[in-house]
């Protein structure tokens, strides 16, 4: 779509208060998210997920996260990688539709909990050539929208990816391991938080967000938990 046009609807939607259609069945949602509530119950939502690392299981903790030990406290997510949120997650990332932030940034402030307050909520940050190349880092967007309805601080300016990864799907297991590890993250050094609550959009493997928890725990940070939009098996 033209970028003008854009930019008129956005203002007029910031000054107008127009009622909101669902992006699945077209009729008026009723609320201030572009979802109706029936539509809502059909999304594919993780059914009694891992305690530990989010993945669906049956109870408790999975078998692997009884092996493996996690960097991380505790990853939660609202949805399997599938449709519709997989459309949801592309229209919103590749085609700049940022009304779909409001709409997974609200499911997951009225659906996921902490088990205490955390200091700061900390967007997942993305290299800047990439934010550069998208025009926005969809995890801010995302992140503000939890932050406001919360009430938590967030941080977007403390937390730099500083090396550039390649797209991750193009990479093997062994490959990604590789490329991601703590030293691709930079903290400064004036940051105090003991508790970080980081959002990402899709956790696939865990390497993403393993990485940067490292990060954060070299530079003091004690507990991290993590929200995603979504978690998936990486195959
Ligand atoms: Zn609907
Ligand atoms: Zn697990």
């Amino acid at each position: 779509m033209n970028k003008w046009l854009k930019i008129v609807q956005h203002l007029l939607g910031a000054c107008l208060p127009l009622p909101c259609h669902c992006v699945l069945c077209l009729r008026p949602s009723g609320r201030k998210i572009a979802l109706c509530r029936e539509c809502e119950a059909c999304l594919p939502w993780l059914i009694s997920p891992c305690n530990r690392c989010g993945l669906m299981m049956r109870e408790g903790i999975c078998v692997k996260c009884l092996r493996q030990k996690l960097p991380f406290e505790r990853c939660q997510a609202l949805f399997d990688y599938a449709w519709p949120v997989d459309e949801f997650i592309g229209q919103w990332k590749y085609a700049g539709e940022l009304y779909f932030a409001k709409l997974l940034g609200t499911l997951m402030a009225e659906r996921l909990s902490l088990r205490e307050t955390v200091d700061c909520i900390v967007p997942l940050p993305l290299h800047p050539l990439r934010q550069r190349e998208r025009g926005f880092n969809q995890t801010i967007e995302l992140a503000s929208q939890i932050a406001d309805l919360k009430g938590l601080p967030l941080d977007r300016w403390s937390c730099t990816k500083i090396k550039s990864t390649p797209a991750q799907s193009s990479l093997g297991k062994a490959a990604r391991m590789q490329y991601l590890q703590a030293s691709v993250f930079a903290i400064d050094k004036s940051f105090q938080a003991k508790h970080v609550l980081v959002i990402e959009d899709v956790v696939t493997t865990g390497s993403t967000v393993g990485a940067f928890t490292m990060a954060l725990k070299h530079a003091g940070v004690e507990t991290v938990d993590i929200w995603a939009v979504c978690r998936t098996h990486p195959d």
